[in-house]
């Protein structure tokens, strides 16, 4: 008999919750990734940078598990017909995996709950992902809470060593199922291309830790840890992280807590990837016009910020914070295009692309979200670049045509567009 740990956003071996409790189950544990056709067949680049990072990680975890004499299991298909088979071949008895709050992935593991379960199975999940989740921050009426100030506050009542402390997995090696290396799947027989990108570092950067509060809004700077990608799949560990955060710095430590809230939002408002938070907000009469959107998604909107973001987006699959927040504002409030085709271009494109933060980040920025700014606080671009990027050294490294007769000219007038977003928000939002 052997347990299997399947991996899925947690590739890594060290600080495993569902890792740690397999390895301690006294079965021989094998593991187990699968490259899910749900989720692959919907991407239409195929270059993707995401499965390339996957790839990769699931190639690092296959080779540092045979170091130890076992091996990774790599399977391509959809989950609920690679599940059946698997119990087929192998003495599977129990199953662990680290849960995943998105609404697909609660729907597929309840899925493979039920067919293990039909077949005596049991499928044990773990925390992992986030540092509290579903209901373990709570307002004392037992709801859940929707603003972040009083939920960040609660979470940090409630934090000890304990939600810290680091699962040692490594005590446990020895518990890994003996097997010879196993042929793995390629990229292109999946229907993908392999691909050279410079992933961000899976180093946590302490110097850019300590002086965060100091750098983090200068996107010309290296202010931000660049660890959401890591974050994202689990490539390093929520615990270590907010461990050294919490020990380091404060306003990094508010960062994590954001993220642990939009999960913690995500799972008890699943609907909110498709519609507002605020339901009135899906009144609102958008404009969305193809052109303007299509010259926001190429960076060309005449809004030199706001095209070396998307510029930069487009290039490397990432964006400092502050831009994000000004291409999102500038897309709904100066465009007034939904903010759902901004989340899945965001959702096309993003390296570090999590639909928690991302929907959560674009509903913000709509106005339309559970802790959104007032609606008629618009971002100037102008001014925003003069805060955080007085020199223009972000934008002249991601716009050189700027002040070249090739940059476009602005294709809103500020002014004009401010004041269409404030009148047509308030007339959706007074409508009974
Ligand atoms: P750092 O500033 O070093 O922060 C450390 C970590 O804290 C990040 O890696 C991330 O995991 C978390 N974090 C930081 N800011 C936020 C935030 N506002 N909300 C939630 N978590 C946060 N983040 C994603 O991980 N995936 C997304 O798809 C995503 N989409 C966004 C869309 C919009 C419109 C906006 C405004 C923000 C979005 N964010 C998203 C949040 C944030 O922009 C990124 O997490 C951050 O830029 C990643 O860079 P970093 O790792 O250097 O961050």
């Amino acid at each position: 008999k052997i347990a299997i740990h399947w991996f899925r956003r947690d590739l890594r071996l060290e600080d495993n919750a569902a890792l740690y409790h397999a390895l301690k189950s006294g079965l021989p544990v094998l593991g187990l990734f699968i490259f899910d056709r749900h989720i692959l067949d919907k991407l239409q680049d195929k270059t993707d940078r995401r499965v390339n990072f996957i790839y990769q990680e699931v190639k690092r975890l296959k080779a540092e598990l045979e170091k130890l004499g076992s091996t990774l299991l790599v399977k391509y298909g959809f989950p609920e017909e690679v599940w059946p088979q698997l119990t087929e071949e192998l003495p599977i008895s129990q199953v662990f995996a680290n849960r995943d709050y998105e609404p697909y992935a609660q729907k597929r593991d309840k899925q493979i709950y039920d067919i293990l379960q039909s077949k005596g199975i049991k499928f044990t999940g773990a925390k992992d992902h986030v540092i509290f989740e579903k209901n373990e921050v709570l307002k004392d009426n037992g709801q859940p809470y929707t603003v972040y100030t009083p939920y960040s506050r609660k979470w940090k009542e409630k934090l000890n060593d304990f939600y810290l402390k680091s699962y040692p997995t490594q005590a446990y090696f020895s518990n890994f199922y003996k097997s010879n290396p196993k042929p793995i799947p390629t990229l292109e027989e999946m229907g993908f291309v392999t691909t050279s990108y410079e992933y961000p570092s899976r180093e946590i950067p302490m110097g850019i830790l300590q002086n965060y509060h100091l750098k983090r809004d200068f996107p010309a700077t290296q202010g931000t840890s660049r660890l959401s990608v890591h974050l994202r799949f689990g490539t390093i560990s929520i615990r270590t992280l907010a461990r050294l955060a919490a020990s380091t710095n404060e306003k990094y430590l508010n960062e994590l807590i954001w993220r642990d809230f939009y999960q913690m939002i995500l799972y008890h408002f699943p609907y909110i990837p498709d519609k507002a938070f605020k339901p009135e907000y899906d009144r609102i009469q958008w404009e969305n016009n193809e052109d303007h959107f299509k010259a926001w998604c190429e960076g060309r909107t005449g809004y030199p910020i706001v095209d070396a973001g998307m510029s930069e987006l487009n290039a490397t699959g990432f964006m400092h914070n502050r831009v994000r927040m000004i291409v999102s504002s500038f897309l709904t409030k100066h465009l007034l295009i939904d903010w759902r085709w901004g989340e899945q271009y965001f959702a096309a494109k993003l390296l570090d692309y999590e639909m928690a933060s991302n929907v959560g980040g674009w509903q913000w920025a709509a106005g339309s979200g559970n802790d959104a700014a007032p609606y008629f606080r618009i971002f100037n671009p102008a001014l925003q670049t003069e805060k955080f990027d007085k020199h223009l050294d972000y934008v002249k490294k991601w716009v050189p045509e700027l002040n070249t007769s090739a940059y476009p000219k602005p294709i809103v007038d500020h002014t004009f567009a401010r004041n269409r977003a404030i009148e047509r928000y308030k007339k959706a939002l007074e409508q009974k």
